[in-house]
Formats: C-alpha cells, structure tokens, sequence
C-alpha cells in the first residue's frame, strides 16, 4: 500500500470501518510509514482531546430505568419508517459543533501535520472539507443531481442551502461540471458541486461568509494538503468556496483561478 492510498484510509481505519483485511494493510504501512504514523497520531490526539474537552453526563436513574422498559407495540398510527439517507446522523453534526465549540472554548492546542501550530477552527474547517469529500467518494453516488447544465444545476439547490452556487462551465479549460450535492460541513448544509477532470473528481464547497475558521476575503494563492488531498480556497463572485480533490496542487490551484477568473 502506498502513502496516498493509506492516507485516504486513515480515518476510516481509525473510526473502525474498514474490513479487516483492509485495516492490517493500513496498519502495516502505518508502522513502516512515520509520516502517516504521525496523520494516525494526529487524530488520536484530536479524539483524546475532544474526550477531555467535551463534557460527559450521567443520565439519572428515572431515565435509565424507562430505557430498560419494554418498548409498546407500535400501533397503525405509529410513525412510518424513515428511508435511509447517506446524510450523516444528527448526532455527528452535534458532535461536530462541540468539538468546535471545546476547541475554540479551550484552546485546543492540536497539530495537524509537521507543519507547526495550526489555528484550530480553519483545521478543523479543512479536517471537515476532507471529510466530505471522502465520505462522497467512498459513497456509490457523490452526486444527488446529475447534470452538466449549470441552467439545471443552480435551480436545483435552491431552498436547500443558505448560499447558491454559481454554477459555472468550465469544459472550455478541461473541468466538466457533472452535477453537485448537498453535504455538511459542520452542522451546516451547504452546497457542493461535483467537478471532473479527467479521472480526478473536484467536489467545490459553497461556503456561508461566517463559517467557522473561514478566512475573510483572502484566498490561498496554492494549494494547501491535507491527507493527500489538496485544498484550495478562492472567492466566486460574491461567494466564498473550497474546491477539494486527489488532484496535484498545481491542477487544482489552476481550477481554483479558472473558477475565479470566470466570474
Ligand atoms: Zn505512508
């Protein structure tokens, strides 16, 4: 297994979901590997953190004791079953914010990478960004409306998200636009439009201006790498947005100005 391939499966492996074939070659390139061996301690450090951070509480025994009662059959007015959505749950976006919320609260002193001291809420801006894009990719569809035409795309978000993507063609200069999603970054919807270039896949967030970690106006000239993805921040317009792929540093850097260019 090489690095980039262990790099996406970091988390994955460290959250338990991958089989256990899977998991050992992970786990043995990690201990040949110090570079990722640092990603993997990386996010044992955050998750040691967010356990000493966020507060624990014991529900009292009058609810415990109900939740061991046996549940009444469910009646024909009982609620239908819900469809399975690839949404993450609830709690995970609850969990998000108290993380946020415990880290900016107290300080978090976290590293992510050789790199140095890192602002908390802009990593965990990005930790979240690459997060998405991979829960996306390992998803059968990343995309909940396929369409090339931007005239199908924009209309399609509206009322689904705070801040409408500027959908804009960019075949011209190789990215085709193959349709977008509504994802989560935080606890918040946004918009996210599914890129293509070549076999690369670019997922571009829409971002709201008061999004936790986001940096004003300024924009990062290249790219910055997190897991082996790229990252790259541009202003569109009057929206802030984040493009995200396996692609190189300088391709999507590329994308990034194609995208603010064309504006
Ligand atoms: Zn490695």
């Amino acid at each position: 297994m090489d690095c980039r391939t262990a790099s996406m499966l970091l988390q994955p492996c460290f959250d338990g979901e991958l089989d256990e074939g899977t998991a050992a070659s992970v786990r043995a390139h990690i201990a040949a590997c110090a570079d990722c061996a640092r990603e993997m301690a990386a996010l044992q450090a955050l998750r040691d953190a967010m356990k000493r951070s966020v507060p624990r509480y014991t529900a009292p025994q009058s609810l415990r004791d109900r939740l061991k009662q046996p549940i009444p059959s469910a009646g024909p007015a009982a609620a239908p079953l819900r469809p399975a959505r690839r949404f993450p749950p609830p709690w995970l976006a609850i969990a998000a914010s108290l993380l946020l919320a415990a880290s900016l609260g107290a300080g978090l002193a976290w590293r992510w990478g050789p790199a140095g001291p890192a602002p908390a809420a802009s990593e965990l801006l990005l930790h979240d960004l690459v997060s998405s894009h991979l829960r996306a990719v390992a998803a059968s569809s990343s995309v909940d409306v396929l369409s090339s035409d931007r005239h199908t795309v924009r209309p399609w978000f509206a009322g689904k998200v705070e801040v409408a993507p500027p959908a804009i063609d960019l075949s011209a200069q190789g990215f085709e636009l193959v349709g977008g999603r509504v994802d989560y970054v935080g606890a918040r919807r946004v918009a996210v439009l599914v890129y293509k270039h070549g076999q690369h896949v670019i997922d571009l967030f829409v971002l709201p201006e008061d999004t936790p970690g986001m940096t004003g106006g300024e924009a990062t000239a290249g790219a910055v790498m997190r897991q082996g993805l790229s990252l790259v921040h541009r202003r569109v317009g009057d929206v802030q947005a984040w493009a995200v792929s396996d692609l190189d540093s300088k391709e999507l850097a590329a994308f990034g100005d194609a995208l603010a260019g064309a504006h």
